[in-house]
């Protein structure tokens, strides 16, 4: 598969961001009641009382890209491909191999069915997350 100057191309561009922790709102602490009724404060065990979103702070987006230049190696086989994102102003220099999807798409519909799959992805991982959290919220809360 060989593509021309100045086709289009696609990635998905993972921003990261700061977001405030989802369970504890970015109070990153919790009131509870302790074992004699006491009120108390605990960290918040996932974020430990940063009040931010570590694990699962990033964001999904395509961006456009298009082919810059094609270059033949001397005497090889190898064909680069320069492409050239002017969003984000990142410059590659690949060779369009079986992997290719690794670092871009060709088709705008094979992006978009992987942005898919990675914001599905976050989401069962986010679910996973919340589940962990409220069983170290109850364990904590025993403990104390
Ligand atoms: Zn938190």
């Amino acid at each position: 598969m060989n593509l021309k100057q100045n086709d289009k191309v696609y990635k998905i561009f993972m921003e990261t961001r700061k977001i405030p922790c989802p369970f504890c709102c970015g109070k990153s602490k919790f009131p509870i009641k302790g074992a004699n009724g006491e009120n108390k404060e605990v960290n918040c065990p996932k974020c430990q009382g940063t009040g931010t979103k570590a694990a699962y702070n990033s964001v999904f987006k395509i961006i456009e890209g298009f082919v810059a230049g094609v270059e033949c190696g001397n005497g090889s086989s190898v064909v680069l491909h320069h492409i050239t994102f002017p969003e984000n102003r990142q410059h590659i220099y690949i060779e369009i191999k079986d992997d290719y999807k690794q670092y871009i798409f060709i088709t705008k519909e094979e992006t978009q069915k992987e942005l898919d799959r990675l914001k599905q992805e976050q989401r069962q991982q986010t679910i996973e997350l919340i589940e962990e959290l409220k069983r170290d919220i109850e364990e904590q809360a025993h403990v104390d």
